[in-house]
């Protein structure tokens, strides 16, 4: 898709690191060790299926190890080679220093197109290349923890637990070998919902500040504003739906594989959602008009674009005719690093991906936490908050008969005051705190340094000042 001047993915993310690097004052040699990718295995096998042996690609990438155990999703995909791990392992990295999560950065992926296998069947790929990652250490619950990503969900994650449980019967901490399981299998609330919800709370942030809106040349709260988003899977559905449903944004624009749909008064998600479940596409969606060249989309008049499907998608064949002037990278690395410096040159207002999409992982170390405490957020504490709100409110309620002063608690109060928070309240306020936590610092250094022109070179600075702090410690 990128045209031959284009750099490849992994080169983006280097041009990206270096022109963030070039601004900080780094030890000689420290720069190279913390951008080079430590290492990437590459495993053929065989897998026996429909009469005969088929032989799949996949790969590991360890891009540092300032922190362990490493972390970043496996990816199913035709597109998954060696370039794209690393620019994605590359990304963990950054991403968990951030955001603050004790990670250092790995991704893995496997060649496949998901869709022309069945269910047994992909479970018996997974099992297999699991199983080949697994003896290398390279799943381990203290040195590599993987996760969903695109083509991935926590169907895929359940079975390569239950391939680690397998061949580490002693190890107590086994479920911590992946995340993304469901809840049944050692998963956490509110994973399968983190990235979008990580979106929302991230736009919801840069709202907070008008100095930043009118930076994109907008104004006002994200109520009303008119968003297209291009992917409805995992992260673009839900950042879709929260979005609407939370916060009064319009969905009037979508691409998928199949065309995109348009509908200036508001796409109604969740139907759009089962539509897709149903027929694969978004062609034929009633009411909405259908485009079938799909990336055109991306140009249409909007406030807000949110590429939620994959990398490369704005490049410098589009970057052009692009209006919106706000973008929300969901995706990894959906902006080339050519199409990066035109938006810049043009004033959009780019949310970068390592802030933007970090909810994933940020929820994915909330659920390698609960697997190691073996112990649900919430369970001891729960009923003894209940208990206290219990007290406060009998006794104002008594204070109030006692003095004849007719004090009543307004409607849903009390029901919403008394009730303890369980794991999906506290996953979903530490991944709110944590995201206005990593804006702040990313705003910090935007605002604050004349040198630094945008949020991702912003971005980049932090997590490279987190990281060589880290190499440091370690007497590097
Ligand atoms: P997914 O497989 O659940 O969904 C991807 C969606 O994009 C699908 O609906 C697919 O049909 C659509 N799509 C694929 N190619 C397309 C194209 N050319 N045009 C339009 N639509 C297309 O994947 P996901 O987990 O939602 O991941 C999407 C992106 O978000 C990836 O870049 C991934 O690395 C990133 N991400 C995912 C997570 C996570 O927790 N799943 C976390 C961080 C970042």
């Amino acid at each position: 898709m990128l045209a031959s001047n284009e750099p490849s993915f992994r080169q983006s993310v280097d041009i990206m690191f270096n022109r963030a690097a070039a601004l900080l004052d780094l030890p000689p040699g420290l720069e190279e060790k913390i951008r080079v990718c430590n290492s990437t295995y590459v495993v053929r096998f065989g897998v026996r299926l429909r009469g005969q042996i088929h032989t799949f690609t996949g790969y590991r990438s360890v891009h540092s190890e300032h922190m362990e155990p490493v972390k970043g999703g496996i990816r199913y995909a035709l597109s998954v080679d060696q370039d794209e791990v690393e620019a994605l392992a590359a990304l963990m990295t950054y991403k968990c220093a951030l955001v603050e999560v004790p990670f250092g950065g790995s991704k893995g992926g496997l060649c496949i197109d998901p869709r022309v296998w069945n269910e047994e069947e992909l479970e018996r790929i997974t099992r297999r290349f699991a199983y080949e990652l697994i003896k290398r250490d390279l799943i381990n619950p203290s040195q590599n923890v993987p996760a969903p990503d695109m083509g991935t969900s926590e169907r895929e994650m359940a079975w390569i637990a239950d391939q680690y449980r397998r061949m580490a019967t002693t190890d107590i901490n086994a479920r911590a070998c992946v995340t993304g399981k469901p809840l049944n299998a050692g998963g956490i609330a509110g994973r399968v919902e983190a990235t979008g919800r990580g979106i929302q709370f991230a736009l919801r942030e840069f709202f907070r500040h008008p100095e930043d809106v009118a930076r994109a040349h907008l104004d006002g709260s994200l109520a009303g504003k008119r968003i297209i988003i291009q992917g409805l899977g995992n992260v673009g559905y839900h950042a879709a739906k929260f979005l609407s449903e939370d916060d009064d944004c319009r969905i009037v624009g979508i691409i998928e594989r199949d065309g995109a749909i348009l509908d200036p008064g508001g796409l109604p998600v969740e139907r759009v959602k089962a539509h897709l479940n149903e027929t694969g596409g978004v062609r034929g969606f009633p009411g909405a008009e259908y485009v079938a060249d799909g990336m055109s989309v991306l140009t249409e008049d909007c406030d807000i674009l949110i590429p939620a499907a994959m990398e490369g998608v704005i490049n410098l064949a589009n970057v052009h005719r692009i209006r919106a002037p706000l973008i929300v990278e969901a995706a990894n690395g959906p902006i080339t690093a050519g199409a990066d410096e035109v938006l810049r040159g043009k004033g959009t207002v780019i949310i970068p991906d390592l802030f933007a999409n970090a909810g994933g992982v940020t929820v994915s170390y909330f659920e390698w936490v609960k697997n190691l405490s073996h112990i649900r957020f919430g369970r001891l504490q729960r009923r003894q908050e209940e208990t206290r709100h219990h007290l406060l409110v009998e006794e104002l309620e008594r204070l109030s008969a006692d003095r004849g002063l007719g004090w009543t608690l307004s409607p849903g109060f009390k029901e919403k005051y008394l009730r303890g928070a369980g794991e999906l309240e506290l996953v979903r306020s530490g991944l709110d705190d944590t995201m206005r936590g990593a804006y702040q610092a990313m705003r910090e250094v935007w605002l604050g340094r004349k040198d630094v022109p945008d949020l991702r070179i912003a971005a980049y600075i932090v997590a490279i000042q987190r990281v060589a702090a880290s190499y440091r410690a370690l007497g590097l």
